[in-house]
């Protein structure tokens, strides 16, 4: 089978971390006997250098021809001056939107061999932790009106939400869905203490729950969501939120897994295409140096073979070659911080990928 990939490898650490996953899916194509496609374009910075915008329509065109997207990150200190519309990361929203994409995935998943690098206390995750965050991503206060006025106090900015019941519904069925696959357990995370779209995001994840009753359902606050998942991460299995709560959940979630360089993630629309990332970003501070952890977007290929092209034996492959690399200490730079002395010589990219090819063989 041939499977064509829109590849988006943008700024900082992006070109060398898509190069590991490049690299780990041709492997997995020779394995298991299908053809790769990869179809490079421009995004964010690279693209405002050499086009001039950060997403241009050749972009957009090339990754709705393709069976599905891998991006790297965008961003960096060369770009930060530039307008809020002509920043790197506008292109990200701009992408998401082209292609539909308003479901993300984010696991948070403790691997045993990292239990060290994790800032939490062992009795907190000696019994591990596997959560799904399903987080919307194509509405809410990222997406609504925003700009400046003249107000009370003279000039003030302003972002607004909002939520339709349309999407919040799409969204709360993908996680009643997610979580009809696992443990059956489901929060969902909002204010709506506070917030009118959350009152509103309630009620509609409510009537969702009444469709159904194989789930166990929760609400919770998004304060005290924070307190639970450095207090007790056991407690989760898939957590439904926002745009902008999940955004900040999910960070918080990766940091306990140990690194932020282990997450990845999948964005997910109407279609079998989505678009598959880390959750971190463009690491400006090591970019070029051998440094970043490519394991993120490894795993985020993982997950677009899982999701969009239905290879969950060579998904498997790939998860199960990671573990066997951590399981044997070896170690980037990023998961040895907290971990202690590692039992190996810390690995750069270009190594730790070379050890996860090593591994790669049909999953058992
Ligand atoms: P970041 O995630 O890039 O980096 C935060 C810290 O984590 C840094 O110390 C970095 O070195 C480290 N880190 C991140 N990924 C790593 C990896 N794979 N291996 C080892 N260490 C890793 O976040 P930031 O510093 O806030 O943002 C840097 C740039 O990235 C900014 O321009 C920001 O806008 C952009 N950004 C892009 C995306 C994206 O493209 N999806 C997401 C977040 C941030």
């Amino acid at each position: 089978m041939v499977y064509r990939i829109a590849v988006l490898k943008g700024d900082g650490i992006g070109p060398e971390i898509v190069d590991s996953a490049l690299a780990v899916l041709h492997r997995i194509g020779e394995i298991y006997g299908h053809t790769f496609l990869f179809l490079e374009c421009a995004i964010g910075g690279e693209a405002i250098d050499t086009v001039g915008v950060p997403l241009p329509q050749e972009t957009v065109d090339c990754c709705l021809k393709s069976d599905s997207v891998l991006l790297g990150a965008v961003g960096g200190p060369k770009w930060d001056s530039l307008a809020g519309d002509q920043r790197p990361e506008k292109a990200l929203l701009g992408i998401r939107a082209a292609l539909g994409l308003y479901t993300n995935l984010r696991p948070a998943k403790l691997f045993p061999a990292l239990r060290g690098a994790s800032p939490l206390r062992e009795d907190l995750i000696n019994a591990g932790f596997d959560i799904l965050i399903v987080r919307e991503l194509t509405g809410g206060i990222y997406f609504g009106d925003r700009g400046y006025r003249t107000g009370k106090y003279g000039e003030e900015a302003f972002d607004t939400e909002a939520y339709s019941v349309t999407e919040i519904e799409r969204i709360g069925r993908a996680a009643f869905e997610a979580a009809m696959k696992r443990s059956r357990r489901l929060t969902s995370v909002d204010k709506a203490n506070v917030l009118e779209t959350s009152r509103l995001w309630r009620k509609t994840m409510h009537r969702l729950a009444a469709e159904y009753p194989e789930v166990t359902y929760s609400d919770m606050f998004v304060d005290n969501a924070a307190m639970q998942l450095v207090r007790n991460p056991k407690q989760f299995d898939v957590i439904v939120t926002s745009n902008m709560f999940g955004d900040i959940l999910s960070d918080e979630a990766s940091q306990i897994t140990g690194s932020i360089g282990m997450l990845a993630s999948a964005s997910l629309g109407g279609t079998t295409r989505g678009m598959y990332e880390p959750i971190h970003g463009s690491a400006p501070d090591i970019a070029g140096q051998n440094k970043a952890n490519p394991i993120a977007t490894v795993l985020s290929a993982a997950m677009m073979l899982r999701y969009s092209f239905g290879l969950g034996a060579e998904a498997d492959c790939i998860e199960q070659a990671v573990d066997r690399v951590l399981e044997q200490g070896w170690r980037t730079a990023d998961l040895a911080v907290n971990g202690g002395a590692p039992a190996q010589p810390i690995l750069g990219c270009t190594e730790m990928t070379e050890k996860i090819l090593k591994e790669l063989s049909p999953a058992q």
